[in-house]
């Protein structure tokens, strides 16, 4: 399962970073340790993403070292992509709970968020990503987006940018984005610049593939330092496997719409929604959405309105066809086939 966490608002395991770059991370003990203190805690929660909990004992020694012996330190088991993805059973029964490898969703005092920014050097592959960029002297605009573990590094890369005579712009998307410039798995608000062509500096393909989607009319250059690549995001494959399973689905009957309880990849109206519309949906509620997990109900078809990456990286892999809800929509009737989207998230929760 492929989520948000690049590791961070998104997925490390995508990009293969944990295994390319063993690198030093700042997991800002002074901040937690302080927490503890100030809260008297006597319970520590720690939650890594998938790509970073090998680290987690080593971290819970360090923490352990620095605090009173009477403070139990738990590592969350439970799978983490994304910072909409936070272990809540865990949260309510720790006084310190830290989230590491997402910038904040939302702002509450009950988490310490420790987004551990990447030391990968970007400039290199930026340098090599001009090459598809335009010449500034013919286009000088160029939107620049990022994800959260580049985010410590984003004033330089305008700047660099700019020093190469561009014009760079950049917005901050919706409130379910953090920082000016950063992306999501499942948001791309903060391209919808006014710019024909795109700078995504970061690891993997997803990420650069849902912006294009999202925006067609943009040309989308991607400057990988992780995997040290540079291409340009291609959304034909990705948009015939999605019309493979669009059209797999246009006769289904009996549909599993799946809610995801997760705090923040629930997108209850959605669900209720389609609902209302067919009398041949089913709700189902779960956490983690995984083919074994729904090889037993008796369906056609799915819809998923949690996280838009498990139906787009993983669908291939569940035993009938799983669509997002814009795809739905197609396979219904609803809508045109050319309506065919990105299917993005915004809000928190
Ligand atoms: S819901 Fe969005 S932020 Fe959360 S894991 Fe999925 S793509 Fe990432």
């Amino acid at each position: 399962m492929s989520q948000d966490s690049e590791y961070s608002e998104g997925d490390l395991r995508n990009t293969g970073m944990s295994l390319k770059h063993d690198r030093e991370w700042d997991y800002e003990l002074d901040r937690i340790v302080e927490a503890v203190e100030e809260r008297d805690a006597t319970k520590v929660g720690l939650q890594f993403p998938e790509g970073l909990k090998r680290r987690g004992p080593r971290v819970a020694d360090d923490i352990r070292e620095l605090v009173p012996d009477d403070v139990t330190v738990m590592l969350s088991g439970q799978p983490c992509y994304g910072a909409c993805d936070l272990d809540t059973f865990l949260m309510k029964r720790t006084d310190v709970f830290v989230h590491f490898g997402h910038s904040p969703m939302k702002n509450t005092d009950k988490v310490i968020y420790v987004p551990l920014f990447s030391n990968v050097d970007v400039f290199p592959i930026m340098e090599e990503s001009l090459d598809e960029l335009a010449d500034p002297e013919d286009d000088p605009h160029v939107g620049l987006v990022t994800t959260a573990q580049h985010m410590n590094r984003f004033e330089e890369m305008k700047s660099w940018l700019d020093e190469r005579g561009y014009e760079v712009h950049t917005r901050r998307g919706d409130d379910r984005l953090t920082h000016e410039g950063q992306v999501l798995g499942c948001n791309y608000a903060s391209a919808d610049i006014d710019a024909d062509q795109v700078l995504y500096v970061g690891g993997g393909k997803f990420h650069p593939l849902g912006l294009a989607m999202e925006h067609p009319d943009k040309n989308v250059v991607i400057a990988d330092p992780v995997n040290n690549v540079v291409t340009v995001a291609d959304t034909e494959k990705f948009l015939k496997q999605r019309y493979a399973s669009v059209h797999k689905a246009m006769d289904a009957e009996k549909w599993g719409v799946i809610f995801c309880t997760k705090i923040g990849q629930g997108r209850w109206e959605q669900a209720q929604e389609i609902l209302d519309d067919n009398e041949n949906a089913y709700l189902i509620t779960m956490d983690e959405v995984t083919p074994d997990r729904l090889r037993n109900f008796d369906m056609d078809a799915f819809v998923n309105t949690g996280c838009p990456r498990i139906t787009t990286d993983d669908g291939p892999q569940f035993h009938k066809p799983m669509l997002t809800p814009g795809e739905y929509e197609i396979a219904v009737g609803n809508k045109p086939l050319d309506e065919l989207s990105f299917d993005t998230f915004h809000g928190t929760w």
